[in-house]
């Protein structure tokens, strides 16, 4: 009968069959080990289908993989010579590694992603003399990193019908006992608790000083709720002291939607948030952002890497979301923050709050010079902060010319009655949410040829390479075009000053259809049109390049792939 009883490792206890699985989804041992974490674990109920008498309960990492669970189970239970393995959920299968190639291949997909609490799910080893065990999600928790990936948190005895049984001379406490070659789980004699380490982390962790003030200047945005005051649509500008450069920052969470702080960087930035307000259906919004951000999400939907940054640094939550920051620059996907935006972000969080606190009696005033088109300004002068209001569309200071360039140029080139083109086009990675970089191409209006073509690196200001692309095709040519026309009002605001110097009228203009077109293809590549559209157009070169990345899955290498760009065949456009 004693073997009837369960024993809780939690708090030492012993349960009845039956009673275990209600025990462990209260035992205060087990609940007062999982406070203050940010790790997703769930609580597992293993047992075999058929010998019921077998069972095991599991505390597991969110994080792990099926082929984690796998090998888990194959370790304590069943591995006997390697055959073939696969979990079946919600009426999908899910086999792992090179092991068998059928449904879907699960070894990286995290448990996490895919189970829930309440839910049950199944495992087969061997598709000859199959064990099949059902797993019930009893229950999920929320934890500091453990010791171990994997926790036993109860088992059965071994049942005594096997025990002095002539069929079953070396009993091992598995299901698969007697069954093919099974002779016992891998660490046999020993009732283990616990299996997979977890690695220890070989760099020291140190607190970052700069991100442990960005996140009590976090914290103190959560406690004062500044988007309460302040609308979404007003944008508040702060200049820097140290860069002089002027971030243009929008507090969501007004309308109670979505709550954050978006810092658009530079006037690239602001250009490529209005071009967001105002032309929402573009198709390159976020290739043409430049903006940090935090933001809140749900614990659930947080990488692994913020919550790492929750377990070191411990932010407070804004109504029970979770903040995170992000970034994006031009041509690039979002990614995490390098350290010297954590300087920018605590910057405006600080004077965000004192104008918070000085304007929230006072918000009329803004509001009021918002309908008159000016934003709210601070800067640092004279050793101390000063506000004032600012036109909205400040001129962009970005492409800077001289005189004598203009000068010189008109010296050496005649005016002509041409009509040229400016169009930018950014090339997307098929695997990532990657954006390789941007490249400007010029273009005759009339005839459609393409003059000139450059690719922007890095972070460069494009409307300052386009600025040299225009003179090189000038001087080129030996003349200045009458016109250009360009798709994006961001060079046309760049280039109108330089351009008018040479009287060349420059002016916004839709994209022509064969641009559009071509834009169309090589954006948001989905593979079937990719495939077709790459074979009628795309340079053999470059189709096999990307291609041989995606079914490597791998990254693309830019530079090999930015050499190709930059050879492109003219006749390409
Ligand atoms: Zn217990
Ligand atoms: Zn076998």
């Amino acid at each position: 009968m004693e073997n009837n009883k369960v024993k809780c490792n939690g708090c030492g206890k012993e349960y009845s069959v039956r009673g275990i699985t209600r025990h462990l989804k209260s035992c205060k041992a087990i609940k007062n080990d999982y406070l203050d974490g940010f790790n997703k674990y769930y609580v597992l109920k293993i047992r075999d289908a058929y010998r019921k008498e077998f069972f095991i309960y599991v505390n597991v990492l969110g994080r792990l993989t099926l082929e984690d669970l796998d090998q888990f189970l194959r370790d304590i239970w069943v591995e006997c010579c390697d055959h073939l393995s696969c979990f079946s959920y919600h009426g999908d299968d899910y086999s792992i590694g090179n092991r068998s190639s059928f449904g879907i291949d699960g070894t990286d997909i995290k448990l996490k992603d895919l189970i829930e609490s309440g839910e049950s799910f199944s495992y087969e080893y061997d598709f000859g003399s199959t064990t099949k065990l059902e797993i019930d999600v009893i229950d999920g928790l929320y934890g500091k990193k453990r010791e171990h990936l994997i926790e036993i948190l109860a088992r059965n005895k071994m049942p005594d019908y096997y025990l002095d049984n002539e069929e079953y001379p070396d009993p091992s406490n598995s299901p698969r006992i007697g069954v093919c070659g099974y002779d016992g789980p891998l660490d046999r004699f020993k009732d283990i608790t616990s299996w997979g380490k977890i690695e220890k982390e070989t760099k020291k962790t140190t607190i970052n000083k700069a991100y442990k003030e960005l996140i009590r200047k976090t914290n103190e945005f959560i406690k004062v709720k500044p988007f309460k005051v302040f609308p979404s649509d007003v944008l508040i500008v702060i200049e820097d002291p140290k860069t002089d450069e002027s971030y243009y920052c929008s507090i969501l969470g007004n309308s109670e939607e979505e709550y954050g702080l978006n810092i658009h960087v530079g006037s690239f930035g602001l250009s490529g948030f209005f071009d967001m307000l105002f032309d929402s259906d573009s198709l390159d919004l976020f290739q043409n952002m430049n903006y940090l951000a935090l933001m809140f999400d749900d614990l659930d939907d947080l990488l692994d890497e913020d919550i790492e940054i929750f377990e070191k640094y411990k932010p407070n939550t804004l109504y029970g979301m979770y903040p995170f920051f992000e970034r994006s620059y031009r041509g690039e996907a979002f990614r995490n923050l390098e350290s010297k935006e954590f300087r920018i972000i605590s910057l405006v969080l600080e004077r965000i709050l004192v104008i918070h606190d000085e304007y929230k009696n006072r918000i009329e005033e803004l509001l009021k010079q918002k309908e008159q088109g000016n934003m709210f300004k601070t800067f640092f002068k004279n050793g101390k902060w000063q506000y004032d209001y600012t036109e909205e569309f400040p001129v962009f200071e970005s492409v800077q010319f001289s005189e004598l360039d203009v000068k010189r140029i008109q010296k050496n080139n005649k005016k002509s009655s041409d009509k040229w083109e400016l169009t930018s086009i950014f090339f997307q990675d098929l695997t990532e949410n990657h954006f390789f970089p941007e490249m400007i191409v010029l273009q005759d209006k009339a005839s459609g040829m393409v003059l000139n073509q450059t690719v922007v690196e890095g972070e460069k200001d494009s409307s300052k390479s386009a600025k040299e692309l225009i003179e090189e095709t000038m001087n080129q040519n030996k003349i200045i075009p009458m016109e250009i026309i360009t798709d994006r009002k961001f060079y046309c605001d760049a280039l109108k000053d330089y351009l008018a110097g040479l009287n060349t009228k420059i002016y916004l203009e839709d994209m022509s259809e064969f641009m559009r077109e071509f834009k169309n293809g090589i954006y948001q590549i989905n593979e079937e049109e990719l495939t077709e559209r790459m074979l009628n157009e795309l340079p053999q070169e470059l189709i096999e390049e990307l291609m041989k990345a995606e079914l490597n899955n791998e990254e693309i290498d830019e530079d090999k792939l930015m050499d190709i760009i930059r050879r492109l065949d003219i006749d390409l456009f």
